[in-house]
């Protein structure tokens, strides 16, 4: 007989996802996924747009041209999924590219546009259009990042995601900044950045920087 695993080392659980049981007919809606690097978000983009396109459903995807990781005209995820997309400098390049048939927009690094593309979602939500952005929801020092608050908040679903501590293998929530640079967008993979949970975020950085994190919370 086996006996029970110490509690301490015993890994830990998944929580099952809720299923979007109730698909909505003859109209658009908004879908956000959100979490920290590493967590998937592009993976799970590129897997919701690529059912979309079994379905023969026109599909257009698009990411900020600032996220030139890996490959220009491709949204690329860590584990090199690929589909390929338009990188844009700006919402309204992304607005010119736009077909009039496109019927689902997928967005990636949806955190680094301005304020109008919570509009922009909200308008190809409601002329009958399926959106589906992902981005992260905080930046290295655990704050809202850009639009994302208000995404979340006029989204019909969200997709929140962890990755896995690379310190302690609990589910990690945050993008630790390895990097000593104070801007917000830092663009970068593996090297600059690791998936923390909260304690390990915590634990990271120095005490003064911490108190600081918090305070802007
Ligand atoms: P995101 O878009 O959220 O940054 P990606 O979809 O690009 O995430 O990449 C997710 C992939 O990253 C995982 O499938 C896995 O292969 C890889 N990965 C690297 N580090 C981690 C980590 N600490 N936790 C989970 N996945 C990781
Ligand atoms: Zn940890």
């Amino acid at each position: 007989m086996m006996g029970h695993l110490d509690s301490a080392r015993r890994p830990p659980s998944e929580v099952p996802f809720v299923p979007m049981i109730l698909q909505p007919r003859d109209v658009g809606w908004l879908e956000v996924i959100c979490g920290p690097m590493f967590s998937g978000k592009t993976e799970e983009l590129i897997r919701r747009l690529t059912r979309a396109s079994y379905a023969r459903q026109n599909v257009q995807i698009f990411k900020p041209k600032i996220d030139d990781r890996y490959d220009e005209e491709s949204i690329v995820s860590h584990s090199d999924h690929k589909l390929s997309g338009v990188a844009v400098s700006d919402l309204d390049e992304l607005k010119n590219s736009l077909t009039p048939q496109v019927e689902v927009i997928g967005v990636d690094e949806v955190q680094f546009f301005d304020a109008g593309v919570v509009e922009f979602c909200e308008a190809m939500a409601d002329s009958g259009r399926r959106i589906i952005v992902a981005g992260l929801d905080q930046d290295y020092r655990g704050r809202p990042f850009g639009p994302m608050p208000r995404l979340l908040s006029v989204a019909e679903y969200i997709t929140k995601l962890m990755a896995i501590c690379v310190r302690c293998g609990n589910p990690a929530h945050r993008s630790y900044r390895l990097a000593e640079d104070p801007q917000q967008v830092l663009v970068g993979t593996e090297e600059q950045y690791e998936a923390r949970c909260r304690r390990c975020f915590h634990e990271g950085y120095p005490s003064s920087d911490r108190a600081e994190a918090k305070e802007s919370i």
